[in-house]
This record gives structure tokens, C-alpha cells and sequence, in this order.
């Protein structure tokens, strides 16, 4: 299979053409191999238009997902970025293209161990890794330029908005178990704005910020 054509007819007719018009954006989703984070069986249908089974009942997002939530976040190279469910860990390549540095929770040790193994040997080394609630955030290396969720919670989960540096974006799913609406939260000099991306359908975000178990 010729990954590179099957990347670059992805990034056609399933991102631009559908609206994503930021050009770094666009470029990465152009280069990342996708194909090397979803299980060997399913590597014919790494580029199509849907996410995919990773295992632990988790999916890696579809493509066009990866890159509406990407393109909000407004990434600069010198941004530091909190990621919230590592889950295969290719949302974190995209980012770590983008940005200076990640610092990425998974609350499922094996899902983050087998993404680090994959981000490790492609070279992005401007990773930090944590097992934990990331519903909670990151303290220690709060506040965070950017911040994005990758699993549904039932409302912004406050500590995440508490970790916002001034103009900071946050990119979370919100809504009830089964869709979402994709919610961008800015912090600006009067406040906070809230701005709605539409419908989405994510796996939960389970931790003390988020649901039960
Ligand atoms: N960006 C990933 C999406 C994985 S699915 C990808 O494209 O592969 C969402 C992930 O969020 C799952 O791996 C799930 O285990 C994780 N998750 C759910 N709740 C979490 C929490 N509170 N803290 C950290 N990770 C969480």
C-alpha cells in the first residue's frame, strides 16, 4: 500500500474540502503515518473516513476530528500543550509536530506505554507521559497554552479551565454518553468565551472532573 498517496488523498478530500484551512495543519496530517497506530489488522483502513477500535474499548479519532480539534487550538510553535487521553497516541505526534511541548494523560497504563513505544521510535521526544485522571489536569506544569480532550465529559471540567494561560484555548467534548458537541473555551482578558463546533461522538472522559466509572 502506498501510505504517503492514501495520506495525501485523506488530507483532500476529507479535511480540505471539508473546511480545514489551516496550512500547518494540514501539513502534519499530511506526514504523521497514521497507519502505525491502529492494530495491524485494520491498516487498510487507517485513512478512511471513521475512527477505529485501539483496544480497551477506546478508538483513535477520525481524521477529520483530529483536525477540527487541531485547528482550534491555534497551536504556535513555542506552545505548551496538555492532551487529555493519549489513547494511541496519534493526536500526540500531531501535536507534538506543532507545538513545543506535550504533556499527555492516559488513564489506561497500556494504551499509554504502547503509544510512547510508537512516539519514541518516530522521534517525538517532546513528550511528557502520565498514567492518572487527566479530568484533573496537570498542576505541575499548569498553566498550558493549549489544552484538548479526547474523551466526552457531561460539562467542561473546571480544573482544565483553571489551567488556561491568558488567551489559552480548550478543546473538550461536552454533552451526554452517547453525543457531544465539540466545545472551544478561550480565556481572554473579560473572561472566558465559549464557542460550539457542532456534533461529535466520543468515548467518556472518566474521572472525578467527569463520569463515573
Ligand atoms: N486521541 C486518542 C483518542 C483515544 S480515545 C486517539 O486518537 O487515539 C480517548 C482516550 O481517553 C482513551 O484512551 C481513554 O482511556 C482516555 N481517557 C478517558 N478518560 C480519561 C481521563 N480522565 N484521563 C486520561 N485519559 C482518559
Amino acid at each position: 500500500m502506498d501510505y504517503e498517496k492514501s495520506r495525501k488523498n485523506m488530507v483532500e478530500t476529507q479535511l480540505s474540502s471539508r473546511g480545514i484551512s489551516d496550512k500547518r495543519v494540514l501539513e502534519v496530517m499530511g506526514k504523521v503515518p497514521r497507519h502505525l497506530f491502529v492494530e495491524e489488522a485494520l491498516i487498510s483502513q487507517a485513512y478512511n473516513d471513521h475512527p477505529l477500535p485501539i483496544g480497551q474499548k477506546q478508538t483513535i479519532s477520525q481524521p477529520y476530528i483530529v483536525a477540527l480539534m487541531t485547528q482550534a487550538l491555534m497551536l504556535k510553535e513555542d506552545d505548551r500543550v496538555l492532551e487529555i487521553g493519549t489513547g494511541s497516541g496519534y493526536q500526540t505526534a500531531i501535536l507534538a509536530e506543532l507545538a513545543d511541548k506535550v504533556y499527555s494523560i492516559e488513564r489506561i497504563r497500556e494504551l499509554s506505554q504502547k503509544a510512547r513505544k510508537i512516539l519514541d521510535e518516530l522521534g517525538y521526544f517532546n513528550v511528557l507521559y502520565k498514567v492518572g485522571d487527566g479530568s484533573k489536569g496537570w498542576k505541575e506544569y499548569a498553566p498550558f497554552d493549549a489544552i484538548i480532550a479526547t474523551a466526552g465529559a457531561p460539562d467542561v471540567p473546571q480544573p482544565l479551565v483553571d489551567q488556561l494561560e491568558m488567551d489559552g484555548r480548550l478543546v473538550v467534548p461536552v454533552g451526554d454518553r452517547y453525543s457531544q458537541e465539540l466545545i472551544v473555551v478561550e480565556r481572554i482578558k473579560e473572561g472566558i468565551r465559549k464557542t460550539n463546533l457542532g456534533g461529535c461522538r466520543f468515548v467518556d472522559l472518566v474521572g472525578e472532573y467527569a463520569w463515573d466509572e
